[in-house]
């Protein structure tokens, strides 16, 4: 059966203890999304399968194991895309979400809109059965204490047997940031992109991402005809020339490649498909 599915654990430096549990987090969201895609599910599906297993483990920065604020609470951005229809939801600095990849999916179908942000998207969220929480519980001691600044964003892209690919990005964002203040997560294009050529999800410093557009960039080197890790790499390269931000990018071209590239020191990346290769780097 043709599918793939790759997923990261965000960009930046990480605890050394920590490097192969998250590698071992990485591979155990591959394989949520890989179940489904080998019952025949869709792209859209297993992507936001991949990042509900990463937001749930409290070593990513996404959900519960979130980065804090200023004030010393989470606000959570995710956003979701499928390449095929170009239909895409999301969701910023939202407070309360166990999983905020669920409410980007539920906006993306079943409100007219891309983005809803803050307390709106919150009582859309309760208006939809998405589970809400106390924005304590997504808290855990490591973040309190701040001994990790590292980025640590989840994302996932996906192909399936019909050849639809699908993007899914989720964070806590950056380190004491400011209330209100949203990445690139969120925003379609720079985050988080798909269509019919490449699905692309990005972490790293998110205003240089943002102001690089980089999911789009890559995806339209794809739809140029290079290759996905030609692709990945020279999106990186533009970012890097641009910016001096780090950043780390994964993507799925329609033909089926897989690609991968990164300026940061870290990004631990788990690949599964075709032939049940899997490649893991950190
Ligand atoms: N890109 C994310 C943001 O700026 C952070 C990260 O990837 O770790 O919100």
């Amino acid at each position: 059966m043709t599918f793939a599915i790759i997923v990261h654990g965000g960009a930046g430096e990480v605890a050394p203890d920590s490097l192969d549990a998250r590698k071992q987090g990485c591979r155990v969201a591959a394989e949520a999304g890989a179940v489904i895609l080998r019952r025949g599910g869709s792209a859209l599906d297993a992507a936001q399968a991949s990042v509900e297993v990463l937001e749930n483990n409290p070593l990513f920065n996404a959900g519960t194991g979130s980065t804090l604020n200023r004030e010393g609470r989470v606000e959570s951005d995710a956003a979701i895309m499928d390449g095929s229809t170009l239909k895409a939801g999301a969701v910023a600095a939202v407070s309360g979400i166990r999983n905020p990849i669920r409410l980007a999916r539920a906006v993306m179908e079943r409100s007219p809109h891309i983005l809803l942000a803050g307390e709106g998207a919150h009582r859309f969220a309760q208006q939809h059965n998405i589970e809400t929480c106390n924005p304590e519980e997504l808290v855990v001691p490591e973040q309190r204490s701040h001994w990790e600044k590292e980025h640590g964003t989840v994302g996932a892209v996906a192909l399936d047997a019909e050849g639809r690919m699908a993007a899914a990005t989720s964070t806590g964002g950056i380190f004491d940031k400011l209330p209100g203040r949203v990445g690139d997560t969120p925003l379609i294009g720079c985050g988080t992109f798909a269509d019919t050529h490449a699905a692309v999800s990005c972490t790293g410093s998110g205003e240089d991402i943002i102001r690089t557009t980089l999911a789009r960039h890559a995806a339209y080197l794809v739809a140029q005809d290079l290759d996905a890790v030609t692709a990945a790499k020279q999106a990186i390269a533009y970012f890097a020339a641009h910016t001096q931000g780090d950043a780390g990018i994964i993507l799925k071209s329609r033909k089926g490649e897989l690609g991968y590239a990164r300026n940061s020191l870290y990004m631990p990346v788990c690949a599964l498909g075709f032939s049940e290769d899997l490649i893991l780097d950190a």
